[in-house]
């Protein structure tokens, strides 16, 4: 028998010369049947993989003797199949974290779904039926923005960064933008202001300090290079204590001032007001432009509930200018999102009914009673399917919305919490794999580690049957 360190050949014998010739594969029947499937070109490629890996398994000595063609064939259908599943997978997100943007942010309401099918082939994108000549894309969500928020006019790009960037890039080009130094945000996944503003061409003028800043600050920093004043939502963090910002209306009399516009990153940049659905108050689109911002940009995929996008509404001459400048054609939306996104916005035209309508409200707007009683249900089904392997709880939890939207409150949740059995110190381990084994199933679930337990908030599960089907399947056996 060779071992891992005899590289030779095998005494007299070459089992590679063993290996079954791509040839006689293509006669056998499942070889047949996955090049139906899956073609020719591809068969082959995996084919070829499969037995590139049996001469390697062989050379370094970790077979004996080549697989045979039944092996070959069953190894190629896996991988073929493999490569063939969509590479975005539905996930269950038990994170607690709502809008989570590694998990894709907003969950689209079934409208918006319906609406991104329809539109996949020929449709009026640019095309203006009525006249039977060419038509704007923007057509489709300006109005609806509008009448959404009091705007006199909106645009639409691929997120709220690109917003910021096109902001800038047509209002700022080569001249000064004040931002207080209390307003440098990052968001998560290399987000930074100041390099943003780098890209856009602008150059930024830091204003005032890390927790004050006051309306002279502007003042002062305001000269003949200036383009607009700046305002970022602080969206994921705050600061607290000794602190001092210049409110919108303040920033806006200062600007108008000088006759320069006034610019709102809103981050979140909800719709409605929040505090009839029971959730904190997050400035409003349409009370930042009351409060006189010229121009308001904010996320699709966030609060909205809408796919992933960046609005902004405000000045109309503002708003052609920017719709004017060559980087809108390479920051523009595809129909499919303008689809989902128009027919999300439409059911904002109907607040009764939204918390039913629009997955992200639904979901932060869940009782903690309704999630215990979810959990009474599920956790029947988990502890029989775990035994001893691990103790399942219902727990208190606290949930939060996400992608830096009202980022300090948390909403009072509920989850399933299982604690792994077995000593202290191999605990981490236990811990560790029991969460992978949840995260390989086929629609994997996603919770978190907290404490040495297994954390599965119940706040976005809302198929249950589903759910339950999926942890049947859960493979236990590599976890004791
Ligand atoms: C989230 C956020 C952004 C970035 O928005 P994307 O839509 O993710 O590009 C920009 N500014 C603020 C204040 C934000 O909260």
């Amino acid at each position: 028998m060779s071992t891992g360190r005899d590289r030779s050949p095998a005494s007299g014998r070459s089992p590679a010369a063993a290996i079954p010739a791509v040839e006689r594969l293509l006669r056998d029947r499942l070889v047949k049947s996955l090049l139906a499937r899956h073609g020719r070109a591809e068969t082959l490629v995996v084919l070829r993989a499969t037995l590139a890996d049996c001469r390697a398994a062989l050379v370094a000595g970790r077979l004996d003797r080549a697989w045979d063609v039944a092996t070959i064939a069953d190894r190629a259908r896996v991988r073929l199949e493999t490569r063939a599943a969509p590479p975005l997978r539905a996930v269950f997100n038990l994170t607690g974290t709502v809008l989570h943007t590694n998990l894709g942010r907003a969950p689209l309401a079934p409208e918006a779904v319906a609406a991104m099918a329809a539109a996949a082939g020929a449709v009026n994108l640019e095309y203006d039926l009525a006249a039977g000549e060419r038509g704007e894309r923007d057509d489709h969500l300006e109005p609806l923005l509008t009448e959404l928020t009091g705007a006199e006019a909106a645009t639409a790009v691929n997120n709220n960064a690109a917003a910021l960037l096109l902001i800038l890039n047509t209002l700022a080009l080569r001249r000064e933008v004040p931002v207080s130094r209390g307003e440098l945000i990052e968001i998560g996944g290399a987000f930074r202001l100041p390099e943003i503003m780098a890209r856009a061409g602008c150059r930024l003028v830091e204003v005032g300090t890390t927790n004050r800043t006051h309306a002279r600050d502007f003042e002062q920093a305001i000269g003949p290079r200036t383009a607009l004043l700046l305002k970022v939502h602080t969206s994921n963090y705050q600061v607290q204590g000794f602190t001092a910002s210049v409110p919108e209306q303040a920033l806006a009399e200062i600007a108008h001032g000088h006759g320069l516009p006034v610019v709102v990153d809103l981050g979140s940049g909800s719709l409605l007001d929040m505090a009839p659905f029971g959730l904190p108050r997050e400035p409003t689109v349409r009370a930042t432009l009351a409060h006189g911002a010229d121009l308001v940009s904010f996320s699709g995929d966030k609060l909205l509930g809408a796919p992933q996008a960046g609005l902004i509404v405000g000045r109309r001459d503002l708003i052609r200018r920017i719709q004017r400048n060559p980087l809108k054609r390479a920051l523009r939306l595809d129909k499919v999102t303008i689809a989902a996104l128009a027919a999300t916005l439409q059911l904002y035209r109907d607040p009764d009914r939204l918390a039913e309508r629009l997955p992200t409200l639904r979901l932060l707007t869940r009782s903690p009673r309704e999630l215990k009683a979810l959990a009474q249900r599920l956790a029947p089904a988990l502890r029989l399917r775990l035994g001893e392997l691990a103790a399942v709880a219902i727990e208190p939890c606290l949930s939060q919305v996400g992608s830096g939207s009202l980022p300090i409150e948390r909403l009072a949740s509920v989850a399933l919490v299982l604690r792994p059995g077995g000593t202290k110190r191999d605990a981490r381990r236990r811990v560790e794999s029991l969460a992978h084994a949840f995260r390989a199933l086929p629609r994997p679930v996603v919770g978190r580690i907290k404490d040495g337990a297994l954390v599965l908030d119940l706040r976005c599960l809302t198929e249950e049957d589903a759910f339950l089907a999926e942890i049947a399947d859960l493979e236990t056996g590599t976890l004791a």
